[in-house]
């Protein structure tokens, strides 16, 4: 057995370490196209040779430890000491490049370059000569794609060789004879006290007085003395200082390796930089954006996505359906049949005519009804059928009316059937469990809900055990996966967005926008994404470097609309226009939350906390290409895994949860399992109840509304479930009129009247509060820090309250003329926001590291 040996991956960002690695592990590092996307290290071993393990480090310009990148790859170089390097260059690029490579060459470890990008390097006409390269590097260098998978066996078996050999390059002549001079000095005096391999890495950090650097060398004091003159004298003969001579040298050495190994095609312009022109536009880059997004989000959302999502909703979470055509056209034309009869008006225009005759009570009425709905599910029940019987026999002689045929959604419609008897009824009652079963037909596979409700009853499961495992953890686990085939198609179209290289020009275009806000246009990563789902959203912050601006994106980005908020966003448009023409009341709250983010940034930003010019953007901009089939479907997997995974863990114990305490609660003074369903005993509305109060000044002291909210934490897809089960409305959705009205009845007060303002308060403040837990525990690892993440927390639900106070007593004041208390407490916040928005930024003093002291200037300044 050989020894296992390692082999660090290092490079500037993008040029394409992560897809070497990818291609040689076939591990799925994520491949990103903006800066710092690898914070972390990966390892994983060659699929050819498994004690080979490969590492990729983060990518970085330098070795110097600036960023949290650098110093995880400087870190690895010196102290781990991986028995071989490669150092991807992105050889379209090579100038920029070769500035890491001179500092990796003098870590004193075996180095391979590989000349990535070949095949754009080839498309481009210019020519890099390796041997001469070579030559200059004093290493080997070998040419290969990534992405393409050309030549990569080639430089891992260079890299293997090297590694055995064990020797690092001999230096490069890159410093001028002076510094030589004084480095050859620094070399002699620190001999000993490092690895021999590491003198020159540590005589070059002795030179540009790199404190940190040089500490394991553990110098004393008159030692370094010793070499100041040295550095001195060359530091005044260049009239520069000693980290800058060494910079200029690195530069000036690059330049003539240039000249000597490259030879440029004559400059034309590539089909990238003709796209680039236009996309990139100055005034035609937003636009042609919000059309490129609208086009994602109108196929994902509203066409391809909507039919797979409604598809598995329907069939394996509702309905069930059919593998064979012939049951089901015979299914279809029975079910029609049936509902051709209309047995149901029938039955309840029948009770009607019985109680305007004056043979029944309204209570008796009710009585019947419950009677005849427990014969169609067994009807074998003796006292259903002593009632509906005694009921007939009472109701012979009432007069036959005419009963009007309601549709689907219970709105009556033209027709009536004329003449309806007694005899009718009972007829009609009869008939109910004739209904056709679609499991009586060929071909047909139960949902899901169906077939587990059909093994517990043959189990014998009791009820609670049935409500749990069906409207508990089915119900609530299938809400989230019922929206994958939408966040499928999304993600598809967002990766190919991003891997063919359009994502990072938009980032650029924004940019623009964002740095006259204070944010720089890594910030807008993040919320691009979260109109998806806040998770990758918020896990998309780790490429802002500006630990401020991380922290700031992290806390806001989930303000933007996701897909889960979007039934609750159609439930308003419904009540509000009644379904029709309301296309712009969606994207009215999707500029809240822009608006939101925008206001809350300027806020913050503002702030001691989060002060501070934003971090200067500067990415490379990798040329379009089509992506490979592999990375974009690893990609597309590593998100919707997520979704999956969030739906198995977090969302499975939340049901659970919510499901216990709106099905147990004080029955009759005796606590227990509420079997007949009723929510208005339940634990819920105790919890609820209490905490309702919160919710007065924004118009919704109501346990229903602040159930809903806190069910919307768990996920916001359960806004508008969570009505569905309080107001009995079995599996209703957003877009049926019974959910409308209950919905509206929630708002109306004992005059009739509909406070559209508090509606419009309760959806803004699920909009802009704390996102579902899913997102929160995201929130809580990205900050990794309690008391930012409590921060966070409080600060979502507190503009989101303020927001719907603002909204609530303003529709309150100006459409009837309600004044009061907190009328005043709104303007005074809206004053408070304003000012905020308008004061002149204060000045603090860049140097305060101390960010934690000041986050609670932060909330009183709030
Ligand atoms: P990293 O930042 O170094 O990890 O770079 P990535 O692996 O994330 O690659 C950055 C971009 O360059 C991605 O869009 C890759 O698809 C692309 N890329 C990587 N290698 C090649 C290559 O050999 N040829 C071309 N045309 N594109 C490549
Ligand atoms: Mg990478």
């Amino acid at each position: 057995m050989e020894d296992r040996m390692y082999i660090a991956l290092a490079g500037n960002p993008n040029c394409g370490k992560t897809t070497l690695f990818n291609a040689l592990t076939g591990s799925n590092g994520y491949v990103g196209n903006w800066p710092g996307v690898t914070v972390e290290k990966k390892e994983a071993n060659w699929r050819k040779e498994k004690q080979i393990t490969f590492t990729d480090l983060p990518g970085i310009y330098s070795l110097s430890p600036y960023s949290p990148e650098e110093v995880v790859s400087r870190d690895y170089l010196i102290k781990n000491r991986p028995s071989a390097v490669i150092d991807l260059v992105d050889s379209t690029n090579l100038e920029r490049n070769l500035y890491l490579a001179t500092q990796i060459l003098e870590c004193g470890l075996p180095v391979v370059l590989g000349l990535n990008m070949l095949d754009l390097l080839e498309k481009s006409g210019d020519r890099i000569d390796v041997s001469a390269l070579s030559r200059e590097l004093g290493c080997e260098v070998v040419q290969v794609s990534a992405l393409r998978e050309t030549n990569v066996d080639d430089l891992v078996n260079k890299a293997i060789e090297a590694g055995k050999a064990g020797a690092a390059p001999a230096p490069a002549r890159v410093f001028s004879d002076d510094v030589e001079a004084a480095l050859a000095k620094i070399e002699k005096g620190i001999a000993g006290k490092c690895d021999v391999s590491l003198n020159r890495w540590f005589a070059i950090k002795v030179f540009e007085r790199d404190a940190a650097a040089i500490e394991p060398l553990g110098l004393s004091n008159a030692e370094l003395e010793a070499f100041e003159a040295d550095i001195k004298a060359v530091e005044t003969a260049r009239d520069d200082d000693a980290e800058s001579i060494i910079t200029s040298d690195r530069y000036e050495w690059i330049a003539r390796v240039m000249d000597a190994c490259v030879v440029k095609a004559p400059k034309k312009l590539t089909t990238s930089e003709k796209i680039d022109k236009v996309v990139t536009n100055r005034v035609l880059g937003l636009p042609i954006f919000v059309v490129v997004m609208f086009l994602v989000y109108y196929i994902a959302i509203s066409t391809v996505g909507t039919a797979g999502t409604d598809w598995v909703n329907d069939n394996l979470f509702s309905d069930g359906f059919f593998v064979n055509s012939a049951g089901q056209e015979q299914y279809e034309a029975d079910a029609e049949e049936f509902a051709d009869n209309h047995y149901g008006d029938q039955i309840s225009g029948f009770i009607a005519a019985a109680e305007d005759d004056g043979v029944v009570t309204e209570d008796g009425a009710t009585e019947v009804s419950d009677a005849v709905d427990a014969l169609a599910e067994d009807p074998e029940d003796a006292d259903s059928e002593a009632i509906v019987d005694g009921f007939v026999a009472s109701a012979a002689d009432v007069t036959a009316k005419d009963v009007v045929i309601t549709d689907e959604d219970g709105n009556d419609t033209e027709d009536t059937i004329p003449a309806v008897t007694a005899d009718h009824f009972l007829a009609a009652v009869d008939a109910q469990s004739e209904e056709p079963d679609p499991a009586d037909y060929d071909g047909y596979v139960p949902s899901i809900p169906g077939a587990v409700e059909g093994w517990l009853d043959d189990a014998g499961a009791s009820d609670a055990v049935k409500s749990l495992v069906i409207d508990g953890v089915i119900g609530g686990v299938g809400s989230v996966l019922g929206f994958i085939p939408q966040m499928f198609v999304l993600f598809v179209l967002l990766c190919f967005l991003e891997d063919c290289g359009y994502m990072s020009r938009v980032a650029f275009v924004m940019d623009r926008v964002f740095r006259r806000f204070g944010l720089s246009g890594k910030s807008f990563i993040p919320m691009l994404v979260s109109s998806g789902c806040g998770v990758p959203g918020v896990l998309a912050t780790k490429t802002i470097e500006n630990e401020k601006d991380r922290r700031m994106t992290a806390m806001l980005t989930t303000m933007i609309p996701c897909g889960a908020k979007q039934p609750i966003i159609a439930l308003v448009m419904g009540v509000l226009i009644g379904g029709s023409d309301g296309w712009w009341i969606a994207p009215m709250f999707y500029f809240l939350g822009v608006a939101a983010i925008i206001i809350s940034g300027i806020m913050l930003k503002k702030t001691k906390a989060f002060a501070g010019e934003p971090t200067p953007f500067v990415m490379e901009l990798p040329s379009y290409h089509f992506p490979s089939i592999k990375s974009w479907w690893l990609h597309i997997w590593e998100r919707v895994s997520a979704y999956i995974k969030k739906a198995g863990t977090i969302i499975f114990a939340a049901a659970v949860v919510v499901w216990f305490l709106s099905n147990f609660g004080f029955d009759n003074g005796a606590f227990g399992f509420l079997a007949d369903g009723d929510v208005e005993k339940s634990l819920l509305k105790v919890i609820a109840g209490s905490i309702s109060w919160l919710f007065a000044p924004l118009g919704a002291d109501n346990w229903m509304a602040t159930a809903a909210s806190i069910n919307a934490l768990i996920a916001k897809e359960n806004l508008v479930s969570t009505f569905g089960v309080l107001f009995g409305l079995g599996d209703a959705t957003e877009n049926s009129l019974s959910m409308w009205s209950g919905f509206a009845g929630m708002f109306t007060d004992a005059s009739g009247i509909m406070h559209a303002g508090a509606m419009c308060a309760f959806v803004a403040f699920n909009m802009l509060d704390a996102p579902c837990f899913a997102a929160i525990g995201t929130i809580r690892k990205q900050m990794d820090d309690p008391k930012w993440f409590w921060f966070a927390i409080a600060y979502q639900c507190g503009f989101g309250w303020v927001v719907g106070l603002i909204i609530n007593q303003l529709w309150e004041l100006a459409v009837l003329g309600n004044f009061g208390f907190w009328t005043v407490v709104a303007f005074v916040a809206l004053a408070g926001i304003l000012f905020m928005l308008f004061r002149p930024a204060p000045k603090y003093d860049g140097k305060d590291e101390h960010i934690l002291d000041s986050l609670s200037e932060a909330e009183a300044s709030l």
